[in-house]
């Protein structure tokens, strides 16, 4: 067995500004591959100690992945303390450079001088490419006494490294796990928990399965990851291609995407295929709705337009809704009628409303935590519902809030070109 380590370099992480996050996620990717992980390292922007971390690394284990540490500025250490290690210079890359020079050009900014040492490698290097930011990766293979360790260096903002990880770390060491060849592929599911899908996947999930099939929650997000090993790459698609269809017939309801897919990718990319538009107006979900469905490309070309407003008042004012006909905070039909004057004001094929947060209660008595619902409407005034309990950690219901939001629109998109209907309710 290889032995990995992960070392996170920054002094944001080791004063407790920042939660280390790249070392859990680094440890799951590798574990998903078949690379146990025997140390994670995190150590301050400082030279001395770097140094020392990373030399301990190359000595004690086959895999290095470091993270952090790659930007410009001073305190930014990883490449000279890779180069020191491995004993050899640091060399400019003629080719890194016009990459980082056009970035900034595209930006309409000048390239600070800084910036042309993130387009310096320590020799025999290989510069693993980082579409999403400045800072390339590095890739080295170190000798050390009995073999070699290979190391690889990615920055430490979490949306650059994941990416580089995968398309150019994953392929360089999937050797590491025995010889064989890995492919995994990633199914995202929303609107079951975590044991609820366990339990319907049935023996999918089981132990020492081939391909094994994990189960990640994030955000009510359920992941499922499938690990496929074989002799060859056509042999892995094979298994991950039946592995899927046992899924899907199980589990076609929940299933929304693969791979980077959100769920707002998935609503934008169906509006602009069948031509349709959407319209949004928003409460407890405070624009977060707003900023994922414009966030995605396409999203302004179907989105008609989004109403953000601070309570149900205020969306039936700038709606004209007559504020006696809202039967009070939070219920399915005011979601309905949001849901409709929202859509003939907007002139859009759906419109999608998200309420405000109502408290359930009878007298005094609290009756638990608070709910909104969420309605979604087509141009017939058909109109699907969903009521949303809002207990735990309020940031993240936000987020599950507008998941919800977007996966009934998922779902009745889904209906108007099937005809089956979804099953909604609570969520
Ligand atoms: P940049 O080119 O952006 O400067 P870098 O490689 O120098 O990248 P750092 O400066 O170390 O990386 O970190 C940049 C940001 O990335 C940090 O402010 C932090 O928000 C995030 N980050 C760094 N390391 C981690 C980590 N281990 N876990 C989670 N977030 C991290
Ligand atoms: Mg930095």
């Amino acid at each position: 067995m290889p032995i990995a380590e992960i070392i996170s370099i920054g002094t944001e992480l080791t004063t407790g500004a920042k939660l280390d996050t790249n070392s859990q996620w680094l440890s799951l990717e590798l574990s998903a591959i078949g690379i146990p992980v025997q140390y994670h390292v995190t150590v301050a922007d400082d030279l001395e100690a770097n140094l020392a971390v990373v030399k301990l690394a190359v000595e004690r284990s086959d895999l290095v992945l470091i993270t952090g540490g790659l930007g410009p500025t001073l305190d930014d250490l990883t490449r000279d303390v890779l180069a020191a290690v491995a004993g050899k210079p640091l060399e400019l890359d003629a080719a890194s450079l016009e990459i980082i020079k056009g970035m900034f050009a595209r930006r309409n900014r000048p390239m600070p001088e800084r910036n042309a040492v993130q387009a310096m490698f320590p020799e025999g290097s290989t510069i693993l490419a980082n579409p999403r930011g400045t800072a390339p990766g590095i890739f080295m293979e170190i000798a050390r006494a009995g073999g070699i360790s290979r190391v690889a260096a990615m920055p430490g903002v979490p949306s650059e490294m994941k990416p580089m990880f995968h398309d150019e770390v994953l392929p360089r060491i999937a050797g590491l796990a025995g010889g064989r060849t890995i492919r995994h592929r990633r199914i995202h599911t929303f609107g079951l928990g975590e044991s609820a899908m366990e339990e319907l996947l049935g023996d999918v999930t089981a132990r020492n399965r081939d391909p094994e099939v994990g189960i990640t929650a994030h955000e009510a997000t359920i992941t499922l990851r499938i690990v496929a090993a074989g002799q060859n790459i056509a042999e892995c698609e094979q298994k991950i291609e039946d592995t899927t269809a046992l899924i899907t017939q199980r589990a076609t309801a929940y299933i929304f995407g693969t791979e980077e897919e959100d769920l707002q990718d998935v609503v934008v990319a169906r509006m602009l295929a069948a031509g349709l538009r959407l319209s949004v107006v928003e409460s407890a979900t405070g624009g977060l709705l707003a900023q994922r469905l414009l966030a995605v490309p396409g999203g302004a070309d179907c989105v008609g337009g989004v109403l953000v407003l601070p309570s149900e008042a205020a969306q039936c004012l700038v709606l004209d809704i007559p504020p006696s006909s809202m039967p009070g905070t939070a219920s399915a039909d005011a979601a309905r009628q949001l849901a409709i004057a929202c859509r003939e004001r907007f002139d859009s094929d759906f419109a999608l409303a998200v309420t405000d947060l109502g408290f359930p209660h009878a007298g005094d008595a609290d009756l638990g935590p608070p709910i909104a619902f969420v309605g979604v409407a087509d141009r017939n005034d058909r109109v699907w519902k969903v009521e949303v309990n809002l207990s735990g950690d309020p940031a993240i219901q936000r987020s599950r809030l507008a998941k919800t939001a977007l996966n009934t629109v998922r779902l009745a998109l889904a209906e108007v070109a099937t005809g089956v209907s979804p099953d909604l309710t609570k969520a």
